[in-house]
């Protein structure tokens, strides 16, 4: 199954390519640009957007929809939010076979007409805050896309709060960066860095802009939020083999392949695979038997391993008589015999072990390829590497600064994180005043 999967190493982009493809997460669209989202892709996304939505839920959050269509009228009330649109957007200008009066705006994100809708509510501080968040998708048309990272049409979440004061709303934000980065760290076991975009970073008519950013195999930064998610997900863990599920995250688990020649061995091998499976109902962790006839275990292995599977058990005539079967750890490929009566068990304690070594393993992988740069030409031999890596570095403050680094290197200063200490220096780049360091990488 494997075969044809360029190594990571050799060319990074299309392993993520083939990986999403032949996992079953994704395929191209009729339109250009569009992605259909498969059952096995759904099923991981439909995990990440429960455990966000309970999360924001905790906050005080409640759900609502806003329609898909804006009035161009509303688009352009702001100068700063068209120019920064208007390019991307997809405009209804025909309906019902007629000419409309007033063009629609299919909405690259909601805030005008939430917005709006929240000037009719709010009739005095009484009524705040409002805590609305909305699962939808948005449509940005995008000249170059990738699977998950970049589509036209993407599945995301936003998040409208209305506050009576001004450090109740900066309150608010932190609390809501906080719940993604936990997410990020629990679920899907990709430890971020939180901080602030630089002024030309920022999202456009914000007052300040809030990120999380994580670190890619290929030491590149990647700023997670919804739309990224799953393609985060796929970068963070997974290897030449394919997917690597944080269990957290995964629709199954456990796979049970069944080994056995001949009908007699057949029957005695499915009845306790069987067993073992059921043994599981109700319990959290989802299980399948892949009893399929006419794919070899062999077959199975590789097929299970493509599309991530946490645990893989075997069993087979030669198990069943010693009492045991054959437990496989996706991600560290460790094999070991378990006794059969113990295999819920070990299971059950393996899975969040699991879920653990997965964090550990992304936090050694960010720590050795994040590295502090005093100057400049090391700076540039550090993003010329395989590995480019983070790196925390002194900065000016100044943007035109930011432009020319950005232009001369092709990095981009990812954040100012928001635990950094005060730190008189030079900046890396012009050698005036930096008041400490920030967070720069190449990015997705
Ligand atoms: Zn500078």
């Amino acid at each position: 199954m494997a075969k044809g999967i360029p190594k990571r190493s050799e060319d990074y982009s299309k392993w993520y390519t083939e990986i999403v493809q032949r996992a079953e997460l994704a395929d191209y669209a009729p339109v250009k640009g569009c992605m259909v989202i498969r059952p096995y892709g759904y099923a991981i996304w439909e995990r990440i957007r429960d455990a966000l939505d309970a999360m924001f839920k905790e906050t005080g959050h409640v759900n609502a929809y806003f329609p898909l269509f804006i009035p161009e009228s509303f688009m352009k009330r702001e100068a700063e939010h068209v120019e920064d649109f208007a390019p991307q957007c997809a405009v209804v200008t025909h309906g019902g076979g007629q000419p409309l009066e007033e063009a629609l705006y299919v909405r690259p994100t909601s805030e005008t007409v939430i917005w709006s809708m929240y000037g009719k509510w709010i009739q005095s501080w009484r009524d705040l805050p409002i805590l609305i968040n909305q699962w939808a998708n948005v449509v940005r048309w995008e000249m170059r896309t990738r699977l998950f990272l970049r589509t036209t049409e993407f599945l995301w979440q936003e998040g409208h709060t209305a506050h009576a004061t001004e450090p109740e709303a900066v309150e608010e934000t932190l609390r809501m960066l906080e719940v993604y980065r936990r997410f990020a760290e629990d679920f899907m076991a990709v430890p971020v860095i939180t901080g602030v975009k630089t002024e030309s970073e920022k999202f456009a008519g914000a007052v300040r802009t809030y990120c999380i950013e994580a670190m890619m195999q290929d030491g590149r930064a990647l700023q997670a939020g919804t739309s990224h998610y799953l393609g985060a997900l796929i970068m963070a863990h997974s290897d030449d083999d394919g997917l690597v599920l944080p269990p957290k995250l995964a629709p199954l688990h456990v796979v049970i392949i069944p080994i056995f020649k001949g009908d007699a061995e057949r029957a005695a091998v499915l009845e306790k695979a069987a067993a073992l499976r059921n043994a599981f109902q109700g319990s959290g962790v989802t299980v399948r038997l892949d009893d399929r006839d006419n794919v070899s275990p062999g077959w199975k292995f590789n097929e299970w391993e493509l599309k991530g599977v946490p645990l893989r058990v075997e069993i087979g005539p030669r198990d069943l008589a010693a009492g045991r079967a054959v437990l496989v750890r996706r991600d560290t490929r460790e094999k070991r015999p378990v006794a059969l009566d113990a295999l819920k068990d070990d299971i059950t304690r393996t899975l969040p072990e699991m879920q653990q070594a997965l964090l550990a393993r992304a936090l050694q992988f960010r720590a050795e390829n994040t590295r502090p740069v005093e100057d400049y030409a090391s700076f540039k031999a550090q993003m010329e590497r395989d590995i480019p890596g983070f790196v925390n570095a002194p900065w000016c403050g100044e943007a035109g600064c930011e432009a020319a680094l950005q232009e001369e290197t092709k990095a981009t200063i990812r954040c100012i994180p928001l635990e950094r200490s005060a730190e008189p220096g030079a900046c890396v780049r012009c050698g005036k005043p930096s008041e400490g360091r920030v967070v720069m990488a190449k990015s997705y």
